[in-house]
């Protein structure tokens, strides 16, 4: 295994890990803290700051200071986007910090963090920094008898709640549009993988961002979570993780009347035509369903394939999912880490189980799986399955790598299978009639549908979910980052 980076030992070996709040690196106020595993072997790699209620009140209350001092709220755009161009720089500089202590964390393979995630932070921070210096927060209303204009200005105090697949791509993806847009942020990392999200506030604070601008409380959801969505004084709130957490999240913020947005589960399809390249097209789905190991929200779960193409399918696919090398992320040569933790290998393990008692067929078995140097790592094998749209496997969100094929005939029932789910986050169409792959992606009820391909996050172009999936406009699109500001209208009868 590679050897940690020195920057990365020392900052473990704080004892524990302290979150960041008004400018200041912080112990829980209760002294409480939590264990944070490497999934790829099991061990404890850091002891971090647990805090609740009162650290949330805290944050809340130094993101308030600060926004009133208005040090934030009232530079000009582009002065905000000179420090966002900054944390971005510097984001880059430690690139091989962040994919490092990513990797260790959540167990993705190097080269993912290294080529994906980080690379995406700066990316993302660039994107909303530009966009801000040129958003119009000025509209004039043309009203008969009066001088009227629309005014954009910032919420306020914004709360975050992540989850612990992508931790700092899905931060950028969510404060970077709100601090371009003036507010000051509370963020709440997932507590399984919080490390990248702590490392990262020492580049805020290297950027010389003012202090209380972006908070970070870490701790367990039922309490430090808990408590940011049902604060009062926030002024928006933004969710991203599971259905069931992000109705309780929502219910606190309805409560307080706060805005939230929901970026949520989803049980994603390919629909695959027969006039594509077969073998392309499999080994393509065989990379979306193992990449970060399966744990991605949109990715293809339900390969929903004309029935003429899905022995070639079935075949390419398993060739390709059992030679992926399965290892430590830190290892070289891995193609896919472990789970994130025990319970999510158990939870994996667990759908298998009902996926085959209630008849589903297996094409590819997966499962449990040992890693030569690293046995206490929560790895599983691929799997695929086949059998009926009505399995649990073909209908519920499983967060690992498995997935369904179902056959289908004609068009009409393709898009049918895919819009049985309750889900609708993502879902893409492989044909090479793109008239025709052109009607089906919209007749998809999703936020998102590709073409020829799946997994595709341009900035720019809005990453959104409804039904189960999310709701309030989603990330990623130039709206977003009107998402984050408040219109005020001012008028004057003359
Ligand atoms: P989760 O819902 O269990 O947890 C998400 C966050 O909520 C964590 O920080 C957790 O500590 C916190 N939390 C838990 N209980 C809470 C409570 N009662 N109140 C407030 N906060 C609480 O989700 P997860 O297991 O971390 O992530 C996996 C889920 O996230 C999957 O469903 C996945 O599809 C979804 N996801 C969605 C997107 C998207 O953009 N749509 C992106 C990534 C992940």
């Amino acid at each position: 295994m590679a050897t940690l980076r020195s920057e990365i030992r020392e900052f473990l070996d704080q004892q524990p890990v302290k979150m960041y709040v008004d400018g200041e690196w912080m112990e829980a106020l209760n002294q409480g803290t939590f264990e944070v595993r490497d999934p790829g072997d099991g061990c404890v790699i850091a002891n971090v700051a647990s805090g609740d209620a009162r650290d949330i009140d805290r944050a809340v209350e130094a993101a308030r200071w600060a926004f009133r001092r208005g040090t934030w709220a009232s530079l000009p755009a582009n002065d905000r986007a000179v420090y966002l161009h900054r944390l971005a720089d510097l984001v880059d500089r430690d690139r091989a910090i962040l994919a490092q202590l990513e990797s260790l964390d959540v167990g993705k393979p190097l080269a993912q963090s290294t080529g994906g995630d980080i690379p995406n932070v700066s990316a993302t921070l660039r994107y909303y920094a530009d966009l801000s210096v040129h958003t119009r927060r000025y509209e004039p209303i043309a009203v008969s008898g009066h001088e009227a204009r629309t005014v954009r200005l910032p919420f306020g105090v914004c709360g975050f709640i992540f989850p612990w697949n992508f931790p700092l791509l899905l931060v950028g993806w969510g404060i970077a549009p709100a601090l371009a847009a003036g507010n000051c942020v509370v963020i709440k990392p997932a507590e399984d993988t919080p490390l990248t999200t702590l490392y990262f506030c020492k580049l805020v604070q290297e950027a010389g961002i003012p202090k209380g601008v972006v908070n970070v409380v870490t701790g367990l959801g039922e309490t430090a979570g808990a408590a940011l969505a049902e604060h009062p004084g926030l002024a928006h709130a933004s969710f991203t993780g599971s259905p069931e957490v992000g109705r309780k999240v929502a219910e606190s913020c309805g409560r307080n009347l706060v805005p939230v947005k929901l970026e949520l589960g989803g049980k994603g399809a390919a629909v695959l035509f027969d006039d594509i390249d077969v073998d392309a097209a499999a080994r393509s789905l065989a990379g979306a369903i193992t990449l970060n190991t399966g744990q991605v929200c949109c990715t293809a779960t339900r390969w929903v394939a004309h029935k003429k193409v899905v022995d070639r399918l079935v075949d390419v696919a398993c060739g390709a999912l059992s030679k992926v090398s399965i290892g430590h992320g830190l290892d070289e040569g891995t193609l896919m880490g472990p789970v994130v933790s025990e319970k999510q290998r158990q939870r994996v393990l667990g759908y298998l189980e009902r996926g085959e008692r209630e008849g589903a067929s297996v094409l590819l078995r997966g499962g449990p799986h040992q890693v030569e140097g690293h046995p206490g790592g929560y790895y599983v094998k691929p799997s695929l399955l086949t059998g009926s749209p009505e399995n649990v496997c073909a209908r519920e969100e499983i967060f690992g790598p498995v997935a369904y094929i179902i056959p289908f005939e004609d068009e009409a029932e393709a898009i049918d299978l895919v819009n049985s789910s309750n889900y609708g986050l993502a879902n893409s169409v492989w044909s090479s009639d793109l008239s025709r792959a052109n009607r089906v992606a919209e007749r998809l009820v999703a936020g998102n549908s590709w073409i020829n391909a799946h997994n595709v996050f341009p900035h720019g172009v809005p990453y959104a979910g409804c039904n189960l999936s999310g709701m309030g406009g989603g990330v990623l699109g130039p709206e977003t980052l009107l998402h984050y500001l408040r219109a005020q209208s001012i008028v004057r009868p003359l």
